[in-house]
């Protein structure tokens, strides 16, 4: 009888090409994706006098620099020359080197961890790479996709391959079915409040169990995307039915005879009955509630219900000082019910929560209703912004007061100038609440898209259940 092995081993196998010892390995990369944040690795490609080796399986995609308003005006619409630099270098780049460019003005453009699975450029069994943290994404049809720095990414720029330490495999099994106002986003957020941010480290993860294959494939991205704020190298769902009929007949997927034999082996891929993995971790989703976080890690996230923790009542003091800081930077007190927590804006968007199924969340609970604070929203591709347009979300995100704006990161990082200012307090889609990252000074509470819809209508923290 055939050794039984887990989804991830499977793809590993596929792709060595050189073993080193017992856990290094050169693989083969089967799709490469560069942001304006690869200026160094095509800089240092272009020093040595070398080009991309295999152009055809890179994609190059404008996200975390592009604005979100005068969109209508391309490059010119961009007033500060640094964002139009990033752009121009991104665009330079690639046409020097015959890599595929979803640019500002594409129609295709958006978020890279967005695009990559729309355009069915991420297929099932594949490895991926992004020089970004946040490549766990694609893991969500059943692709190993890692994030790499800088030299990593020249390195496969240059030959089309990667070295990596095998990482160790952790399956998180969510049994049961998730309640209503209750979705993928708290999924991922009371994993990661469960195991912490270190839970992870040195893993890949795969996520099983009947809620996990209930989840459709924007909810398997989201909690995938977010497995790198629990310290994984990868986050995956095996492929199934949903990932089949989600991809058959995008841009890049295979076609006719070529669809068959990737199907077939695509459908080779899930775990076998019996393989082992060297951690296992269990949740049951019928005890989640929707989540929301009150500090400056994703791990600092409580169920709305709850109210802001006391450092004192941990015994950890190295987890008590950490407590202490969070609660110095968000401005918050211990015992304060979280849903008395007052917001300043609202911000929903990002590869996490900025998918079409995401929109149509938000715009359920805000048809009708009108905001209390400034918010917008970016969706996660052009592609979806025209889909949200067709569907007349964009008509109910502004009449309830919602800012529409293009697709790009955002506010996520605030890389294109949309900051929050500091002091203020935003309900956030995103993936990360670290100190500033939305802006200096600027407080972030991490949720899910239709949570944030629900305190944009309030002004505060609100359990969306009650709306
Ligand atoms: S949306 Fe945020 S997390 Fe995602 S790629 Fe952009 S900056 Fe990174």
């Amino acid at each position: 009888m055939n050794t039984p092995h887990t989804l991830f081993e499977k793809i590993w196998r596929r792709h060595v090409i050189v073993q080193r010892g017992d856990s290094d390995a050169l693989l083969h990369v089967d799709r490469n994706f560069v942001h304006e944040g690869s200026m160094f690795a095509f800089g240092a490609l272009a020093k040595e006098g070398r080009n991309v080796r295999k152009p055809r399986q890179t994609f190059a995609v404008a996200d975390h620099y592009v604005p979100t308003l005068n969109r209508e005006r391309g490059m010119a619409g961009i007033a500060d020359p640094e964002v139009r630099n990033m752009l121009e270098l991104l665009e330079n780049n690639a046409r020097a080197n015959d890599v595929v460019h979803f640019g500002i003005d594409d129609p295709r453009q958006g978020i890279v961890h967005v695009v990559g699975p729309e355009l069915g450029i991420t297929q099932p069994g594949l490895i991926v790479t992004c020089g970004d943290s946040h490549t766990s994404t694609h893991g969500a049809l059943g692709a190993l996709a890692v994030g790499i720095g800088a030299s990593h990414l020249k390195q496969i720029l240059a030959t089309q391959c990667l070295w990596q330490k095998k990482p160790k495999t952790l399956r998180i099994t969510v049994d049961g079915a998730l309640g209503p106002g209750v979705s993928a986003k708290d999924v991922i957020l009371a994993i990661i409040a469960k195991i912490g941010t270190a839970g992870g480290t040195g893993h890949a993860i795969e996520y099983a169990g009947a809620a996990m294959r209930a989840l459709s494939i924007e909810g398997r991205m989201t909690v995938c995307n977010m497995s790198i704020e629990a310290g994984a190298r990868a986050g995956m769902v095996a492929p199934d039915d949903t990932t089949f009929e989600y991809l058959h007949g995008r841009e890049y997927a295979p076609r006719g005879a070529h669809w068959d034999q990737a199907l077939a082996l695509w459908r080779t891929l899930p775990t076998d009955e019996g393989a082992t993995f060297d951690r296992e971790v269990t949740l049951d989703a019928r005890a989640l509630e929707p989540m929301v976080t009150w500090g400056t890690s994703p791990e600092d996230a409580l169920p709305v219900s709850a109210a802001v923790p006391d450092p004192a009542s941990v015994s950890d003091a190295d987890r008590r000082a950490r407590m202490e800081q969070a609660l110095r930077y968000t401005g918050l007190t211990p015992g304060t019910p979280l849903q008395q927590v007052k917001i300043d804006r609202a911000f929903i968007g990002t590869c996490t929560n900025g998918r079409i199924e995401d929109l149509r969340a938000a715009a359920a609970v805000l048809k009708g209703r009108k905001v209390t604070v400034p918010s917008w929203v970016s969706p996660g591709s052009t592609t979806i912004k025209r889909q949200a347009e067709a569907e007349g979300l964009d008509r109910i995100f502004r009449e309830a007061g919602f800012d529409w704006r293009a697709s790009g990161c955002s506010s996520c990082a605030s890389m294109n100038g949309d900051i929050v200012p500091a002091g203020e307090r935003c309900a956030s889609t995103s993936n990360r609440n670290f100190e500033g990252r939305q802006g200096k000074g600027s407080r972030t509470h991490l949720m899910s898209p239709a949570m944030v819809a629900a305190a944009a209508v309030t002004g505060r923290i609100t359990d969306v259940r009650k709306l």
